[in-house]
């Protein structure tokens, strides 16, 4: 078989041609230094408005951070299934997104929960929100108002807890509830127990009763960051609109607006979670719940002709529990 003509020699590109004795080492350090002026980056391709989402940015030097969330859906189910007033499901739709904010600039590995004890109308509200971006609300009397009622917080606390997934290590801290509302427990969390500055600006609308937005962001200055970088932050967030006149079908990462809430800082898109409101209720779970009641009680439950009815407080759903699966319970361990 006759050779092949040999290929000819391609012509110079034009990097090459501009740069013809570059080294290796100097192209990496180039391209990084491109890297480090050049816009913006982002990892992905948002999901339409219709879905709920978290993403992170990060300043390149780590002087700042950028958490935006959109939790409307979540916020509308968690308030629909506590059958919460218009009201509460404001509060509702606050919690979540104040609740995901945090957990993701904490320790996105981390489940958190949130626990909002005090004397006003709600009673106890609990967020639940994990990994991945799973999200769930308790909310004592969410059927609460302020008509009725007149505020709908009284004094009292706020712990949040924190369990790693992979250890099962654990983290409480709690603080006196400082201000009016969530987004303000929060921030006065934030700065309490972790002495990170932070804005967390939470924008909920509700309508006929029923969540229509629940978005927020949290900006944070890390210690990385200059009185210059505090200076200039400040000032960006003086002219910020709100988040949801940034967010449209065209935009529905609020890109155009983060650029200008971030202007003056390189940063790039570093992270995101999809949002959704789930229950991690079952009826092995109420089973184990049962377990831990005194033995008179089951042995009451245990006794009766009818299935127990257990309702989930988070979500509602009802489980008939059969009396001899209570009697169970109450068998020693084989
Ligand atoms: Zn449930």
């Amino acid at each position: 078989m006759p050779d092949k003509p040999e290929k000819p020699l391609e012509p110079a590109t034009q990097d090459e041609r501009d740069a013809p004795s570059e080294t290796a080492a100097s192209k990496y350090r180039r391209k990084q230094l491109e890297r480090q002026l050049g816009p913006t980056q982002f990892i992905d391709e948002p999901p339409p408005l219709t879905h709920d989402t978290l993403w992170r940015g990060l300043a390149r030097k780590g002087e700042a951070r950028l958490l935006v969330v959109r939790a409307t859906e979540a916020a509308q189910e968690a308030a629909s299934r506590l059958n919460a007033s218009g009201e509460v499901a404001k509060l509702v739709g606050e919690l979540i997104v104040a609740a995901l904010l945090v957990r993701s600039t904490l320790n996105p590995d981390a489940r958190m929960q949130v626990y909002i004890r005090h004397d006003g109308p709600t009673g106890k509200m609990v967020a639940d929100v994990w990994e991945g971006g799973g999200v769930r609300v308790y909310v004592k009397q969410p059927e609460a108002t302020a008509e009725l009622d007149g505020t709908l917080f009284g004094p009292g606390l706020m712990e949040v807890a924190r369990t790693h997934a992979a250890t099962g290590k654990s983290w409480r801290s709690t603080v006196q509830l400082q201000g009016d509302r969530i987004e303000d427990f929060m921030m006065h969390y934030l700065l309490e127990s972790e002495q990170v500055l932070s804005l967390l600006r939470v924008e909920v609308e509700v309508a006929n009763g029923v969540v229509t937005s629940a978005l927020g962001y949290l900006v944070q200055l890390m210690p990385e960051g200059t009185h210059d970088d505090l200076k200039r932050m400040t000032q960006n967030l003086q002219t910020m609109t709100p988040l949801t006149e940034g967010m449209s079908h065209g935009d529905p990462d609020a890109r155009a607006w983060a650029e200008l809430l971030m202007d003056g800082f390189r940063w790039d898109q570093c992270g995101r979670e999809m949002v959704e409101y789930e229950c991690r209720c079952s009826e092995a779970r109420i089973l184990q719940m049962l377990s831990t009641l005194p033995p008179a009680d089951l042995q009451e439950m245990a006794s009766d002709t009818n299935d127990v009815e257990i309702s989930c407080d988070f979500c509602r759903t009802k489980y008939l529990v059969k009396p001899s699966a209570i009697g169970e319970l109450l068998e020693p361990p084989s």
